[in-house]
């Protein structure tokens, strides 16, 4: 087994009180969180509150840049558990292209490619119960509660891969608002490969195909028999075994939209 690094997400989950209309969006409703794990009060937002998970990526990582291939992907008859959320049955994403490092691709097809398999994969998982339509591109880098389901590299808490925050309604466990922002601080590379990988990089749609999970309501697992699914809470250079969902991760995602 090779190095367990990191970890995929942080995941930063606000909860909001159920009203019969929506409030306008907040300014910078994450203003005053800490990017460390825990559960907070917004002192901005009385009644919400932000919880933020953190996973440190492992130092010292070896660097060779080779493209490994034959990499295993098995299958997990380990079920995912589900989350208190889950989105509407019409979902619209939105994508940063320019956001995109260099070393995972030039051109404005390769996010709207990798997040397009990625949501693919998990749509067919549970029969098109949530229909995912691609909005206009964006060049917000930040999450925030604008109406706007936004995957991007940006800024995010320096050891996270990765951050996921879902803004949903405790009453009806109806998401409002979901984002994903991949720390740019990293090593990314994209293999287009569901069996190759660069060892020196994690690979971007390895990543983003696990966050997508969290859209959809799935919790992180770390227990050892969820070692194969795409929804282990950790990810590891030159692996790609996420991209395709195991039937424990499908199982866990019918679970929400039977
Ligand atoms: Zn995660």
């Amino acid at each position: 087994m090779r190095y367990f690094a990191i970890l995929i997400s942080l995941a930063a989950v606000l909860f909001f009180i159920a009203s019969p209309t929506f409030a306008a969006p907040p300014d910078n409703p994450l203003s005053n969180v800490p990017e460390r794990s825990g559960l907070y009060d917004d002192p901005d937002h009385p009644g919400i509150k932000v919880r933020v998970i953190v996973h440190p990526e492992k130092p010292n990582q070896t660097s060779n840049s080779v493209l490994v291939c034959s990499l295993d992907d098995p299958d997990s008859s380990a079920v995912v558990s589900p989350e208190a959320w889950h989105l509407p049955s019409n979902w619209t994403y939105n994508l940063n292209p320019s956001s995109v490092p260099s070393s995972v691709g030039v051109g404005s097809s390769t996010l709207s490619t990798m997040a397009g398999n990625g949501f693919a994969d998990w749509s067919s998982a549970i029969s098109g119960k949530v229909n995912f339509l691609r909005g206009t591109d964006t060049s917000i880098a930040r999450s925030a509660y604008d109406s706007k389901n936004i995957i991007a590299w940006g800024r995010t808490q320096g050891t996270a891969l990765g951050v996921t925050y879902i803004r949903y309604y405790t009453s009806s466990g109806l998401a409002v608002d979901v984002d994903t922002i991949m720390n740019k601080k990293f090593s990314w590379k994209w293999s287009n490969s569901n069996s190759c990988a660069f060892d020196d990089a994690y690979d971007a749609e390895n990543v983003l195909t696990h966050e997508i999970g969290h859209w959809l309501g799935l919790d992180d697992e770390y227990d050892v028999i969820f070692t194969d699914n795409t929804m282990f809470g950790y990810a590891d250079k030159g692996e790609v075994k996420k991209n395709t969902l195991t039937t424990g991760d499908i199982l866990g995602a019918q679970s929400i939209y039977p």
